[in-house]
């Protein structure tokens, strides 16, 4: 049976969703599209052109401007699968500082901001053979994906994954400012006025505090062979 072709990866940060979706599209041979790094790529233009971030009206010109790409790439580049190419810059290394996890979320919540990123996000996904990440992919960018998938954790199993990947990096990371950080994010990401977080309602949700990799892997992969692209109305 053919699996589904487009997939959605929605939830909270290091719930899983990055991981899962680089795993699903190298067993699936589909393009791995992480949309988050377009909104940490907007805050980066912003943060080292000096447009103040609370000034609404210049960071969605800005986002209007900018000329991004992300490219699959095969060659391990700083453990991500894709490059991000801004106005012909790989910034691909300069998208997971702490500077740009503080501040994404105000850049990301500006509806004009949105949609100019969302706008380039469908186009990519309704190509088909896609694993999409994001926050708002199976709500509002793909809503007619064929197989949506809701991914949580608890807050400290999240903090605890943040705090290792930054551990392993070599940086300087204090466990309760990670904690800290990313609880505010996830709260300004789930009620912003546009596109918040939140599971679809046709979403499979999952709980990946106690899953191995392999087991989420394993689990996405039954539900996109029960999820065909011939379920998707018209
Ligand atoms: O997934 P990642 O942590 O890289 O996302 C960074 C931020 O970008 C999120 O905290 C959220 O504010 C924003 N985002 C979004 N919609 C998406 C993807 C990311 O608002 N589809």
């Amino acid at each position: 049976m053919t699996p589904a072709s487009i997939i959605a990866i929605d939830g909270p940060a290091a719930s899983g969703k990055s991981t899962l979706a680089r795993h699903l599209a190298e067993r699936l041979g589909y393009l791995y599209f992480d949309t988050g790094v377009m909104y940490r790529a907007v805050t980066l233009a912003a943060l080292d052109r000096m447009v103040p971030l609370d000034d609404e009206e210049a960071v969605t010109r800005l986002a209007h401007q900018v000329n991004l790409d992300v490219l699959p790439t095969q060659a391990d580049h700083d453990g991500a699968a894709y490059i991000v190419i801004m106005d012909g810059e790989d910034v691909t290394g300069k998208l997971r500082s702490p500077e740009i996890d503080t501040n994404v979320s105000q850049v990301s919540a500006y509806p004009g901001v949105r949609e100019a990123m969302s706008r380039r996000q469908r186009e990519i996904g309704l190509r088909g053979r896609v694993v999409m990440v994001g926050r708002d992919i199976g709500t509002v960018v793909l809503p007619d994906a064929q197989l949506k998938l809701y991914l949580d954790a608890t807050v400290q199993e999240r903090a605890h994954r943040r705090y290792e990947e930054c551990q392993l990096r070599g940086e300087d990371a204090d466990f309760d400012e990670v904690l800290e950080s990313m609880n505010a994010r996830d709260h300004y990401d789930s009620h912003r006025a546009v596109a918040p977080l939140k599971p679809a309602d046709d979403a499979e949700i999952l709980d990946t505090t106690d899953l191995s990799i392999q087991d989420m892997v394993e689990t996405a992969l039954a539900l996109a062979e029960r999820h065909t692209p011939e379920d998707v109305p018209g």
